[in-house]
């Protein structure tokens, strides 16, 4: 499917999509009143939030030994650590496996990493058949599409759309039941499962000192995906790592609440290398690919760093209106909404620099991360770099500001100063009381007007405020004034 280039262009295409625009609303309202519910069941919840930004902080901290420590976990449990600086290196170890392997038939996890490098076009150019076997990645890898949402990639489908592509796709009887949905996945999934010899999940967490690699689930799929085949390779960002299972608990007391408002996943999973003589199940050969792809540069940045600590539960995404109107396809990207925004421009080759320019800036998305990620903070530092640098983040995609320099900067002596203030707004009511000449002008405030109809300037704001401000005034409900 080929799609607009920029955020505006794939935005604008999703805003005039009705069904798109029922499909997020509802979503953004179930996943915003289960986090709502979870946490305030949650007596601690706060201080599990400032635990998790001190734990996550303090292994970025001392990320290098962490990950040499990890290496020689796994190495020592007869797993096999592989390094991938990017990509391309990350996708040919994989390939390597499979190969090695002499394997035909992959299945995987959901994994937004393996989205990042684009694993399944590389697997199926080596020869492979690969197969999602979470539910709503395969809905999308059966309509062609990328997800729209971290943790619900097929977000922007409703089960009627669902029951018709399973019709299509699966030769199935139209049906729009989940349960009956449900079911036609999984009697093809099954089938998939016991014919496959290769698993590919990612990684939540991983903990150094064990070599355990941990796995957060709801429809067991992941399970069946690290049994079933003869071997199991998973992809994680190096981020991933923290010291041990007292770490990873502080994590978890976090993740399902933020992600689908569960008390805990349905199924965590603590694996620890291959199987050994006599285990009963689990795969024989088992590989670990810690991905850099650009981490190494976000962790060197003081401004950037905190976005590592991020635990990719889609709680910014739910609360974020501009998300909630354009999307997760306007991103770009396998990662939106305000953390798509942050680590779009980071990772791999570096693009995107227009999305920091979709915020509005309203911080809703702060005041969700568990992580505590000052997400705001860090779209304004990209802002920032982006208009002191025409080649941030990508030298090969240069860019300018919306707003030109020369303009900012007459904006900002302007707005410092009442009295050039006053004056220039008197100007403006006589000269161009609809902002029309101005919109002309300015590409920046064009974009601006392109959607909205400034009122009239007639009256200065200072004196008409009074009047807004008792329209304005909270109603009772039945109307009453307060
Ligand atoms: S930035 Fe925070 S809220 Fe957003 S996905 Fe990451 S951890 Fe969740």
């Amino acid at each position: 499917m080929s799609r607009p280039a920029t955020f505006a262009s794939r935005s604008a295409t999703a805003c005039a999509d009705a069904q798109l625009q029922a499909n997020l609303r509802a979503a953004a309202l179930h996943f915003q009143g289960n986090r709502k519910k979870a946490f305030a069941a949650f007596a601690g919840g706060e201080a599990a939030r400032d635990l998790v930004r001190d734990v996550k902080d303090a292994a970025l901290a001392r990320l290098p030994e962490l990950l040499r420590k990890l290496e020689s976990s796994v190495t020592a449990l007869g797993g096999t650590v592989h390094w991938a600086a990017d990509a391309a290196e990350a996708c040919a170890i994989l390939v390597d496996i499979a190969q090695e392997a002499e394997a035909t038939t992959a299945v995987k996890g959901k994994s937004m990493v393996t989205e990042e490098i684009q694993l399944n076009p590389a697997l199926e150019a080596a020869g492979l058949e690969v197969y999602e076997t979470d539910l709503a990645e395969y809905i999308i890898q059966l309509a062609g599409e990328p997800p729209s949402h971290i943790i619900a990639p097929a977000i922007h489908k409703n089960r009627r759309q669902v029951g018709e592509l399973f019709a299509k796709k699966l030769g199935a009887d139209y049906t729009e039941e989940p349960e009956e949905l449900t079911r036609i996945a999984r009697d093809t999934l099954r089938r998939r499962f016991l014919r496959a010899d290769l698993g590919v999940t990612g990684a939540n967490l991983a903990l150094a000192q064990s070599g355990t690699i941990v796995l957060v689930e709801n429809e067991g799929n992941i399970r069946m995906s690290t049994t079933a085949p003869r071997v199991h390779a998973a992809v994680m960002g190096i981020e991933k790592v923290v010291p041990d299972a007292a770490s990873a608990a502080a994590v978890l007391a976090v993740l399902a609440r933020s992600a689908t408002g569960q008390k805990m996943s349905t199924y965590t999973s603590f694996l620890a290398g291959p199987r050994r003589d006599g285990e009963r199940d689990g795969a024989r050969s088992f590989h670990l690919v810690l991905l850099d792809n650009g981490r190494s540069r976000i962790l060197a940045d003081p401004e950037l760093r905190q976005t590592l600590r991020c635990l990719r539960c889609g709680s910014c995404l739910n609360v974020c209106p501009v998300y909630e109107k354009a999307g997760g396809h306007a991103w770009g990207s396998p990662y939106c909404g305000p953390i798509g925004t942050c680590v779009t421009p980071l990772l791999g080759k570096g693009s995107g620099r227009d999305l920091a320019f979709a915020c509005t800036g309203c911080g809703a998305c702060a005041e969700v991360c568990p992580a505590r990620i000052d997400l705001p903070g860090v779209i304004m530092a990209l802002r920032r770099k982006a208009a002191e640098d025409p080649g941030f983040p990508n030298p090969a995609e240069r860019g300018g500001p919306p707003l030109s320099p020369g303009a900012a900067k007459l904006f900002v002596k302007v707005a410092g100063s009442p009295g050039l203030f006053r004056a220039a707004a008197a100007l403006a009511r006589v000269l161009d009381p609809s902002l029309a000449l101005a919109s002309r002008l300015a590409p920046g405030l064009r974009a601006w007007t392109r959607t909205r109809k400034p009122p009239r300037l007639k009256t200065p704001f200072s004196k008409a405020w009074p009047a807004l401000a008792g329209q304005l005034k909270p109603q009772k409900p039945g109307g009453e004034q307060p």
